[in-house]
């Protein structure tokens, strides 16, 4: 992006009275969490189980539970990075509505956004939830009842558990698509950050909230299906980019454990 374009772009954020920013994999590859696709990526050997494999066969949830604790021993440490801060911080100071993620790794929450002003499309993956009854459970007794006895128990009602993501070929959560649908349409400026746009039906968002006549904004390192639309694109690191568009924004300090599990339903 030109240097005028970029005081363009600043001069409309700072004029807007509503910012939903929309979160994908590049703005948690600075934290060291793995994205699906870059080459080499360990994805590619722990690939999520689709949801109908996982609920026909015993041997497919052990399966998933391999890979999903394989794939927390490389990257359940992570922390949140100055980007994850600058959107909490704008959050924090009404700079920004929402933000909407298709992150599962908690970076967003563990960086101090409150539930009600974030919409998990994909859910989460720092902790596990019953199938039937929806009761959360904690990942670490979990995994030592996989280490163990080689599976995970079932919850007190009979229920299966899994975690707490979205698996493809798994109903998205309604209440939360219904919730991240709602601030699309009403917001100024939607920006989307680090997401490849790829991926339905999260990559309908950005478009259905240009067409009720929002500014959209795109940050991310490639090229994307929907740049034809967006009113700005700007192709460079999400951490640059973050604190060049708000660069007197303080980071909080205040960093809660990866490990919280969540009150949300
Ligand atoms: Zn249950």
């Amino acid at each position: 992006m030109t240097a005028s374009a970029l005081k363009v772009l600043k001069q409309r954020l700072a004029e807007a009275k509503s910012i939903v920013a929309f979160t994908g994999a590049g703005i948690s590859t600075e934290c060291g969490v793995p994205d699906f696709r870059t080459p080499g990526s360990p994805w590619l050997e722990n690939a999520p189980i689709d949801f109908a494999r996982f609920m026909a066969d015993p041997a497919m949830q052990n399966e998933a539970w391999r890979r999903k604790f394989a794939m927390d021993a490389l990257y359940a440490h992570a922390k949140p990075g100055p980007s994850h801060k600058i959107l909490a911080r704008l959050l924090r100071d009404n700079i920004l509505h929402a933000i909407i993620t298709q992150n599962i790794d908690g970076l967003h929450q563990a960086s101090g956004v409150p539930p009600e002003k974030l919409a998990q499309l994909h859910g989460n993956g720092t902790y596990a939830a019953c199938l039937s009854c929806q009761k959360h459970f904690d990942l670490g007794p979990l995994r030592e009842a996989f280490v163990a006895y080689g599976r995970v128990p079932p919850c007190s009602c009979g229920g299966l558990l899994k975690s707490a993501t979205i698996s493809f070929g798994q109903p998205m959560p309604v209440a939360t698509m219904q919730q991240a649908l709602r601030w699309s349409q009403a917001c100024d400026v939607f920006i989307a950050i680090g997401s490849s746009l790829r991926v339905h039906p999260a990559a309908q968002l950005p478009k259905l909230a240009k067409q009720a006549g929002a500014c959209l904004v795109i940050l991310n390192r490639e090229a994307t299906p929907l740049d034809a639309m967006a009113d700005f694109i700007w192709r460079d690191e999400i951490g640059t980019a973050l604190k060049f568009l708000w660069p007197d924004t303080p980071i909080h300090p205040q960093i809660s454990s990866l490990a919280t599990v969540t009150g949300e339903s």
